[in-house]
């Protein structure tokens, strides 16, 4: 027995010139999530239809949430005759409790001789002859939802919320500037919303900072790999510049300098992996080197697009889309981050270019940037590697 899941694709229907594209990238999406799992996919530019094995069907819906560029996800019945379609419907609304209900009918196939309006009244007529309810058009418990096309009758009646957005890689990759923290997984999550897909970049700092904080780093990456496949992480062994930052800068423009060189790095691995933005957690305020003044003395090492998705949302919105995803819970976990333990008593709000620029002068920090990419460890994500096995 087979079932067929029919995907809506939401926000894209609106990118008329770009919809072959975008449809073409959510199939080849939905194929790699789908590996191992056996279904025809058939698509029009209104809708995608996936068969599958009755049995499955629950496993690749789950599957499918975690796609971007599905507004919603039904188990859609399909009938070649009206005849054979009535009596469907009976069959499944038997299975199913519920006291009202409505129809809606769409007739995609215009030559069709029974106008919607009608053709909805007379279904209704024949579930409320051999069901026990009411027609409720307003509020019903359910609603039945046919459409008439060319090849027959399909119809469902539960819809499934997807994920929205676009598919993932749509837009190209950006480059995520990933911590341990709550920020900027939901950063990255949020990216690959509107379909740019990721490569992480990780700052690690041993012995300073442990092998637990780095090993959550990756945990973050896999979860959020869930709505991607393709993520990878590049860990930069920081320590060296980190010590010399330290060692040449006044206490109060160590986070800044230390900022502006993690930029640096961030846009040679851009361009080194073929990513257009870099991405990172940073909301304005949160903390001092998130001040306006801040960000464009750090933002000024470089003349990339650096996106903030996160930049005007609050803490409490931002945990609340970290729960959601999954984050959260990963991003509490008490190992400390390479920011936080350089972390200065009063780190300047209102750092000045200039100063920066001297002290930068005191320390041979290109050479030095050279061997943190030089020497850079990449990480392939495995679907399979929890936590607790990275310890
Ligand atoms: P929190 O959620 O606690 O604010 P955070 O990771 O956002 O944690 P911040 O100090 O606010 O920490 O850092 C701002 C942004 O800089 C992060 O969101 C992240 O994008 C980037 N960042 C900070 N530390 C690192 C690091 N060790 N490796 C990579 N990116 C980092
Ligand atoms: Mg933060």
């Amino acid at each position: 027995m087979t079932d067929l899941i029919l995907i809506k694709y939401g926000e894209l229907t609106t990118k008329k010139g770009n919809r072959k594209l975008f449809i073409k990238t959510l199939e080849n999406n939905i194929s790699k999530k789908l590996k191992d799992y056996k279904y025809e996919i058939k698509y029009n530019n209104a809708r995608m239809y996936i068969k599958c094995d009755k049995n499955d069907t629950k496993d690749i819906i789950n599957k499918l949430k975690y796609i971007f560029g599905i507004h919603s996800i039904v188990i859609s019945y399909y009938a070649q005759t009206k005849d054979e379609l009535f009596d469907l419907v009976l069959t499944i609304l038997k299975s199913k409790s519920f006291k009202t209900f409505k129809v809606d009918t769409k007739r995609a196939d215009k030559d069709y001789e029974i106008p919607s309006m009608d053709f909805s009244r007379m279904l209704g007529a024949n579930i409320l002859k051999n069901i026990n309810c009411k027609v409720d058009v307003h509020n019903p418990d359910i609603k039945i939802r046919v459409e008439i096309r060319k090849d027959g009758f399909y119809f469902y009646t539960d819809e499934i919320k997807g994920a929205s957005g676009y598919p993932v890689g749509i837009q190209g990759k950006g480059m995520l500037m990933l911590s341990g923290g709550i920020d900027s997984p939901v950063a990255g999550y949020l990216s690959l919303k509107r379909g740019v897909d990721l490569e992480c970049l990780y700052f690690d700092s041993p012995p300073h900072t442990s092998i637990q904080a780095k090993n959550k780093v990756i945990e973050l990456a896999n979860i959020i790999n869930e709505y991607s496949g393709n993520i990878k992480v590049n860990v930069v062994p920081f320590t060296k510049l980190q010590e010399e930052i330290y060692k040449n800068v006044d206490d109060t423009y160590i986070i800044t300098i230390m900022r502006r060189m993690m930029y640096r790095i961030a846009e040679r691995l851009s361009k080194k992996h073929n990513c257009k933005i870099i991405i990172n957690g940073e909301s304005i305020g949160q903390v001092a080197s998130q001040t306006l003044t801040s960000m464009s003395v750090i933002n000024s090492v470089t003349n990339m697009p650096v996106i903030r998705p996160v930049a005007c949302m609050d803490k409490l919105e931002i945990i609340a889309l970290s729960e959601h995803i999954g984050t959260y819970k990963t991003s509490i976990l008490p190992y400390e981050d390479c920011c936080t333990i350089f972390l200065p008593k009063h780190p300047v709000i209102n750092p000045n270019l200039d100063k920066c620029i001297e002290m930068e002068k005191k320390f041979d920090y290109e050479s030095l940037i050279d061997e943190c990419i030089n020497n850079i460890e990449t990480i392939n994500l495995k679907k399979d590697n929890k936590f607790e096995d990275l310890l």
